[in-house]
């Protein structure tokens, strides 16, 4: 990764380069910022540099011997820890999800939590970075340096340590001779306190339209409209506007949109049909419904107080929602977001879904009906 391949975070960019240059990188960074802001990219940047061989400007040659490992993440000196869950009768170890990980880095270095468990399958199972994982970044870290200039580890979502925090404290108090532990959260409220204040800060924030809009088109060669209303539509992630573009978001909106209208004519027999195919549909298939209903019922709520040139929605989804916030009042968008809400627990636990959009569907019926 170099640092001209991450979109936008300059003062990010700039404070790195700036500790690179002085020779101060610390021991213990934390990479914090919301999903999909470019928290890993840096990471991933700030490691290859470290390890080249002939930075120019404190940025990756991209040539030499060390970049080349670098950038397709097998330099043997930089490792990387992650969550991981069961996976069929046993957990297994991050080792046995190394390649997976490295694929997913070349191929999403945006990429959330969600798209993770989706990878490796373990969409709906607990996952966590436990007590023998740490012990053996302890043992890498110990270990000779291979080739590299230094030794980093890079933790990715350290919030999923949980009780096993304090053994990672340790490792961060007691630093071994030029390592770099590089930390990458979405959830700093999660991690200790102790770990965060032994650590320094490198913040992201949320991007604006246009600098992903640039990125999406450079990125995926679409339209500038796409890649406009993709940037319109993400609220400043950029991983949520590369799925914009190249999901077919036209069909969630279809689906979320023709289930909206079922509800409200409610014939028995295309409800029940409908709450059968929902029950069969995959576990992610689910998620994304629900999620994008959330999504709308969100922007719908705005719509009630935002003029349409604020409303982030495409132009297909701003004639439905014209119609929906006519007869629904706040209130009861409210309701159906925390309906919604609840399905996406009751789903985790796994509830039967046929039952969950049954009643679900029900309701919607009622408010929508009650209203008009
Ligand atoms: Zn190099």
């Amino acid at each position: 990764m170099k640092w001209n391949n991450i979109v936008g975070q300059d003062s990010a960019k700039t404070y790195l380069k700036s500790i690179i240059r002085q020779g101060r990188v610390p021991h213990a960074l934390l990479f914090s910022g919301p999903e999909g802001t470019g928290q890993l990219p840096l990471a991933l940047a700030l490691a290859s540099t470290l390890q080249c061989e002939s930075p120019v400007n404190e940025e990756a040659c991209g040539v030499c011997p060390s970049c080349i490992k670098s950038f397709k993440y097998n330099h043997p000196d930089v490792n990387f820890v992650f969550p991981v869950a069961v996976l069929g009768q046993e957990r297994k170890s991050i080792t046995h999800f190394m390649k997976d990980f490295k694929e997913q880095l070349l191929e999403k270095p945006y990429m959330s939590f969600e798209d993770w468990a989706y990878k490796i399958g373990i969409e709906n199972k607990h996952a966590n970075i436990n007590a023998a994982d740490i012990r053996s970044i302890k043992q890498t870290l110990s270990l000779k340096r291979h080739e590299g200039r230094s030794k980093v580890m890079i933790i990715w979502l350290p919030e999923y340590l949980g009780t096993e925090g304090n053994i990672l404290l340790k490792l961060i108090e007691e630093p071994e001779d030029n390592t770099h532990l590089l930390l990458v959260t979405e959830k700093k409220e999660a991690i200790l306190p102790t770990i965060l204040s032994r650590c320094q800060s490198v913040d992201t924030f949320l991007l604006s339209d246009d600098v992903i809009s640039e990125a999406v088109m450079q990125q995926t060669g679409c339209s500038r409209e796409a890649a406009k209303e993709a940037a319109w539509l993400s609220e400043g992630r950029f991983n949520v506007a590369l799925q914009k573009v190249n999901s077919a978001e036209e069909k969630d909106s279809s689906g979320f949109l023709d289930w909206l209208r079922m509800c409200y004519k409610a014939n028995p027999e295309d409800l029940t049909k409908w709450a059968d195919d929902f029950h069969n549909m995959s576990y992610e298939s689910k998620k994304h419904f629900l999620s994008y209903g959330l999504h709308f019922l969100q922007q719908c709520l705005k719509a009630h107080f935002l003029p349409t040139d604020r409303w982030r929605v495409s132009e297909e989804e701003k004639k439905s929602m014209k119609s929906l916030v006519k007869i629904m009042r706040p209130d009861t968008i409210e309701k159906a977001h925390h309906l919604f809400n609840d399905n996406f627990v009751f789903l985790e636990r796994y509830a039967n879904a046929k039952l969950i959009m049954m009643s679900s569907s029900l309701k919607m019926h009622h408010w929508l009906r009650s209203e008009a």
